[in-house]
């Protein structure tokens, strides 16, 4: 811009030259750092050799311009700023910024003798070009050793961070979830499907309880043992799962050999046909052992309320098991002659 243009002497021309070199790899450098980003979003790893070429070309590059200023009695300052704030911006491991700098030294002095011919200069150019170059050794290793340990607390806090969730999570499902069946458990029940009877009642849908009961399952134990009870009761929880799978529904394991289902949107003639359906399925699924297993169930439906619906489908299990066991008893055909207070 200066008057005589950029090409009025070869020095000008130099500059000139190196500059528009400067924009064109600089840009260059940036759009394929801004590519590679969004690349690989999450991996620095892919940038971090190119930064080391822009790094070592940005040593150059300085070198350039210094030796032009010789030429015209400048000093060393644009090498020297050049190599500083790549000691401080550049991610470069030890070994990586003593080849840089040393290579860009080496060079800058092998060809100052062209550019400079005063022999007092070069010697003090040698010793500040050496200086800086230590000093910028130094500077970087000691914050590439500060962004290791950065990104490894880092890491290790994300890792503890994670490993504290995934505890959590399991911790929490654990709470709600019978060890033995794999169902959820009482604590499920009072804590979430409660919730669920609440946004049940909120919409105006009746929902059913049923109660399930194993029968004679004492006699079961002690006839083939408590392993073989055990397995019997994670065969009647798989049948309550693929059941509650197909309904609106939710099974819990109750306690000991007790199961209850919560049945959303339903009406009593839908709950007792379903009750009778499971019965059915329990029997058929436990007809492998000599023992036949069958469960009582008592049901009790147009409940609102978990309480309500836990208490009266018990009363009406204890009729079912009165009666004579393996059978669906409804509440509202026991009390139909009794005075049963609201709740
Ligand atoms: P009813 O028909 O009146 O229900 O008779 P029952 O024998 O099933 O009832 P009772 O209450 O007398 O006995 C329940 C049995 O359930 C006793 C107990 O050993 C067994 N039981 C409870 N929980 C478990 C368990 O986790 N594993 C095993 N194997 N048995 C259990
Ligand atoms: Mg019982
Ligand atoms: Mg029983």
């Amino acid at each position: 811009l200066r008057p005589g243009g950029p090409f009025l002497h070869a020095r000008r021309a130099g500059y000139f030259s190196l500059y528009v070199t400067s924009f064109v790899v600089t840009l260059g450098f940036l759009l394929y750092c801004c590519w590679l980003r969004r690349k690989h979003p999450d991996n620095y790893n892919t940038i971090l050799p190119l930064s080391v070429v822009y790094s070592g070309f940005t040593c150059l590059w300085g070198g350039g311009i210094t030796l032009l200023d010789q030429l015209g009695g400048g000093g060393l300052n644009v090498y020297t700023s050049m190599v500083l704030t790549v000691a401080a911006f550049a991610v470069l491991r030890p070994w990586q910024a003593i080849a840089i700098f040393g290579s860009s030294g080496v060079l800058l002095n092998l060809l100052l003798p062209i550019f400079q011919q005063r022999t007092n200069d070069i010697f003090s150019n040698l010793i500040n070009t050496l200086f800086t170059l230590v000093l910028a050794t130094l500077i970087a290793s000691l914050l590439y050793r500060m962004r290791v340990f950065n990104s490894h607390d880092r890491a290790l806090v994300k890792a503890q961070y994670e490993e504290i969730q995934a505890i959590n999570r399991k911790l929490n499902r654990q709470v709600i979830t019978d060890e033995l069946t794999g169902m959820n458990n009482r604590r499920y029940l009072e804590e979430v499907v409660a919730l669920r009877l609440e946004e049940n009642r909120q919409k105006g849908q009746p929902a059913a309880g049923m109660m399930l009961d194993i029968d004679y399952f004492k006699q079961f134990n002690d006839h083939y043992g408590h392993l073989a009870g055990d397995r019997c009761l994670q065969d009647i929880a798989q049948v309550l799962l693929q059941f509650v799978d197909r309904e609106n529904a939710c099974a819990v394991r109750y306690g000991g050999e007790e199961f209850f289902i919560c049945l959303f949107d339903c009406d009593e003639a839908q709950a007792l046909r379903k009750a009778e359906e499971l019965r059915c399925d329990v029997a058929e699924q436990t007809t492998d052992n000599d023992f036949c297993v069958t469960v009582s169930i008592g049901v009790y439906t147009d409940g609102s309320y978990l309480e309500e619906l836990v208490e009266r489908s018990d009363r009406a299990l204890y009729e079912a098991k009165r009666q004579g066991r393996n059978r669906v008893v409804v509440f509202s055909r026991i009390t139909a002659d009794e005075d049963v207070p609201d709740t």
